[in-house]
């Protein structure tokens, strides 16, 4: 007999009828010997009408009416699931956040959730009833006691949140689609079904645009070890499997608000190859990493920045036994990568020993800007020059010179309050025993993940690029501390290699992307900020798509990311920006070649599959 949290999004209880066929599967869960609480969304598309409804009285409606507005799309549903329990026979009891004691904070339609009280919802289980719990809602920590939401979507976090607090078995997550797909399956039709997927990779997917999973519950489910999985409501299929490695204890206090960085990591086992002016046009990242994946070097990190003129800068990470090789590999590879192009005939091949990454890694920094750039002013202020940036959901690593790593490392401790660890992958062999998955184990036992999971593309990205600013310490701190005042989160961080001097200041150049509708208030604020950057042009484009795969097994297999550049060169996909993190590779690309470039990279990688999956509208 398991505890079970169940929770069905607005199409699943989208009519009568659908709401009797949820309180039928209610059943057989408790049947089967279950308990079972119950978290649902507002029926179909009744949240967004009550959006409109408030748009037509008010252009800016008060965001404590429109939670007192919102939240009662979700009431509908409990009061008629419950109902609906009760007419099968089944004793069945609703219950609103409040009364959950679901507590968040005061923030109107946006609170994140502090504790769950479920004190009275564990008494109605005890009795043998199934609780209906109202989701994306909740109820503020002041005496006021207000009704808060916790943004759109959020009705994922309220059940992952209530499963974490009830120590609940698992949570199981019904929608309209069969599970986690390897890719949009509107633009990709033979994408497939996984049958699980790690929580950091369900991170970074989630935050590239896969709308099945709140982010903010994949990142309560990781941080809490909560075993989650996403099913259809309407057949009985095993669903996907969204598993985390046991977490850190940590009090249930403050559910949301855990410390943004968990830990901070360092490698000092980490040297640099440069190509300087290479070519730019399509094909070049797909030989240079085609080559070194033939000699099986793995690459860590590798960027690509933003051409100046027609030619290009690519670095790339690998261990120092690797880096006579690789530098070998580049060197000679160079005449046939510039192949008479005159504007790259000062191409040339630079290698740096003496680095080491740092990072800070936690599910905290999701969403909050601010952790980022308070890494990169923490070196600033240490002395320290960052060389390289690279950017994940769940991690920010720096390349910086070996002989400041020790300085670097204090600083960030003594900055996020933490003790270093050294650097540590996480491996699937260290899922949670109690995982109830089995799949990608060996013969030998052994964990043989795919390289690739997923494959996402987001074109509701642009581009800003910071031409010449000064290469010193704190620049990269004080641009971002100036997007995070406005709460605009970066994506891809990416310095060119080259240095120029410019009026004897030796500067460098930084592209980041950010979303769309955050393009130009981002560009402005650097625009203003311009005297003191003393940078020459801030340029913004907003004609760009960012192709991205994502896969935790890509650490240890060489030639996944030149797998991923040889499929874009192979039709002719111009590679604008390269950015790497641990279990990331993304691409920007021109915005007309996006959905293409999609469809190749997913073809590429195999995960194409014949079984048509059924979309829901
Ligand atoms: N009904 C809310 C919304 O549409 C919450 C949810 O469905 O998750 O955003
Ligand atoms: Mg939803």
């Amino acid at each position: 007999m398991a505890l079970i949290v169940q929770k069905y999004g607005g199409t699943s209880v989208g009519t009568v009828e659908r709401i009797q066929a949820v309180a039928q599967r209610v059943k057989q869960a408790v049947d089967a010997g279950n308990s079972v609480v119950v978290v649902v969304s507002a029926m179909g598309k009744t949240t967004d009408g009550l959006v409109k409804l408030a748009v037509e009285i008010s252009a800016n409606p008060d965001r404590r009416e429109m939670d007192m507005l919102l939240s009662t799309g979700e009431q509908v549903t409990i009061a008629l699931l419950s109902m609906a329990l009760q007419e099968v026979g089944q004793p069945a009891l609703s219950m609103t956040g409040a009364q959950v004691g679901i507590v968040t904070e005061a923030e109107h339609s946006r609170a994140r959730i502090l504790r769950i009280e479920p004190d009275r919802l564990k008494r109605h289980l005890a009795q043998g009833k199934v609780v209906v719990v109202a989701g994306f809602q909740g109820i503020s920590s002041t005496n006021e006691l207000e009704i808060t939401t916790l943004g759109r979507g959020g009705s994922d976090t309220s059940a992952v949140a209530l499963a974490a607090a009830l120590r609940a078995d698992y949570c199981e997550i019904y929608t309209d689609v069969p599970g986690i797909l390897t890719t949009d399956p509107r633009l990709v039709p033979d994408a497939q079904l996984l049958a699980e997927i790690t929580s950091d990779e369900m991170l970074e997917l989630a935050s590239l645009g896969a709308k099945v999973l709140h982010p903010r519950a994949v990142e309560i489910a990781r941080n809490f070890g909560v075993p989650l999985v996403v099913r259809s409501s309407w057949t009985d299929e095993p669903g996907t499997w969204v598993v985390s490695p046991p977490p850190k204890p940590r009090s249930l206090d403050g559910l949301e608000l855990t410390r943004a960085v968990d830990a901070v990591e360092f490698d000092t086992d980490q040297a640099k190859v440069s190509l300087l002016r290479v070519p730019d046009h399509p094909g070049v990242a797909a030989r240079l990493f085609g080559e070194i994946a033939s000699q099986a070097l793995n690459v860590d990190l590798i960027i690509q920045s933003i051409h100046e003129g027609n030619t290009n800068d690519i670095a790339f990470t690998v261990t120092h036994d690797s880096l006579r090789q690789a530098e070998a590999v580049a060197s000679a590879i160079i005449p046939a990568l510039c192949g008479g192009d005159p504007a790259a005939t000062e191409a040339e091949v630079m290698v740096e020993q003496q680095i080491a990454k740092v990072s800070i890694a936690g599910a905290g920094m999701i969403g909050r800007p601010g952790v980022a750039a308070q890494m990169f002013t923490t070196l600033a202020a240490a002395g320290v020059n960052i060389q390289m940036i690279s950017t994940s959901e769940v991690k920010v690593s720096c390349v910086v010179m070996a002989a400041d790593c020790d300085k670097a490392i204090a600083a960030l401790c003594n900055t996020f309050n933490l003790t270093s660890s050294p650097y540590q992958e996480m491996r699937t062999s260290e899922l949670p025993a109690s995982s109830p998955i089995g799949h990608f184990k060996d013969a030998t036992h052994h964990s043989v993940l795919p390289p690739v999971r997923g494959v996402a593309l987001d074109r509701k990205q642009a581009r800003i690029a910071i031409r010449a600013i000064p290469d010193r310490p704190g620049m990269a701190a004080r641009v971002f501390q100036l997007l995070a005042a406005k709460n605009i989160s970066v994506d891809m961080i990416i310095q060119s290699q080259r240095c120029r001097v410019v009026n004897d200041v030796a500067t460098r150049d930084i592209a980041f992307t950010v979303a769309q509708m955050d393009g130009e208030t981002a560009r402005l604020v650097l625009e203003e900020a311009r005297p003191e950057l003393n940078c020459d042009d801030i340029v913004l484009n907003a004609a760009i798509a960012k192709v991205s795969i994502v896969g935790s097994g890509m650490v240890q297999q060489p030639g996944v990311a030149a797998r991923m550049f040889a499929a874009l060169a192979h039709h002719q996909i111009n590679i604008e920006m390269i950015a790497t993190s641990e279990i990331k590779v993304s691409c920007v690309v021109s915005e007309t070649d996006g959905v293409k470039a999609l469809q190749v990279i997913h073809a590429a990688f195999e995960l194409s599959g014949d079984r048509q999956i059924q979309m829901f509208a």
